[in-house]
């Protein structure tokens, strides 16, 4: 397999450098752009394999990068933000970002992140959304039945619980915001649904330590969503 090409896009040098760095260091190859306008054309031309996003960029909002990028590309990004505000990221993973770092960030952080995107680019067919079955480590889904398994024993979810475990598997490895999460499951009226949302996602997790002897598949992102994890992280 090639070396996967990562596009930074970073208006500060210390940092861009540094990821520049990390990257070379661990067998990925690297473009980088200072700006939003430079992103959007390398991101065009090179088809690149991730796109690793600063929000704060002098000549755009990160955000609107996204949005002019989904108009045309599934291109994995992973936003940075320095911003501490919850609702930057959120707008961004709701724009189509796929997932964020929050500045400063380890090294450790953004090889993780990266591998995490990498893994689900590169799924097996067994475990495409579009499989009858799905599976991630012990938790199996088998959407023509309507069933989920952990370690082949039957979870009995409510409906809803179903509905919530499906759309997380579906979108496995990536942070769901409330919102998303809310409006697939009950539709548009989803303010009135963050709360409901958080018993509904309490109740199914306790099902699944309970089936897992204590595990669960599912993370919580405080103010933010809840993220399937695949299971070999
Ligand atoms: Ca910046």
């Amino acid at each position: 397999m090639n070396k996967p090409l990562i596009l930074i896009v970073e208006d500060d040098a210390p940092i861009r450098n540094l990821i520049s760095v990390t990257l070379e260091a661990h067998e990925y190859r690297h473009i980088a752009a200072p700006n939003a306008a430079t992103a959007i054309l390398e991101a065009s031309s090179h088809n690149p394999d991730i796109m690793l996003l600063d929000l704060g960029l002098p000549d755009m909002d990160g955000v609107k990068v996204i949005r002019k990028i989904r108009s045309w590309s599934n291109l994995p990004i992973i936003v940075i933000s320095a911003r501490s505000d919850d609702t930057d990221k959120i707008e961004a993973l709701d724009a189509g970002a796929d997932d964020y770092l929050t500045k400063p960030f380890s090294v450790d952080e953004l090889l993780a992140r990266l591998r995490v995107t990498l893994r689900r680019l590169n799924q097996t067919p067994s475990d495409s959304p579009d499989t009858a079955v799905f599976s991630n480590g012990d938790l199996r889904i088998d959407y023509a039945a309507g069933c989920a398994y952990v370690k082949d024993e039957e979870l009995h979810l409510t409906p809803i619980e179903y509905k919530l475990l499906c759309l997380l598997a579906r979108n496995c490895g990536k942070v769901l915001t409330h919102k998303y999460i809310t409006q697939q499951i009950w539709g548009a009226a989803w303010e009135n649904n963050v709360a409901s949302l958080r018993v509904f996602m309490a109740t199914l997790r306790k099902k699944l330590e309970a089936a897992d002897g204590g595990a669960s598949c599912i993370q919580t992102h405080v103010g933010i969503g809840y993220r399937m994890v695949k299971a070999s992280e």
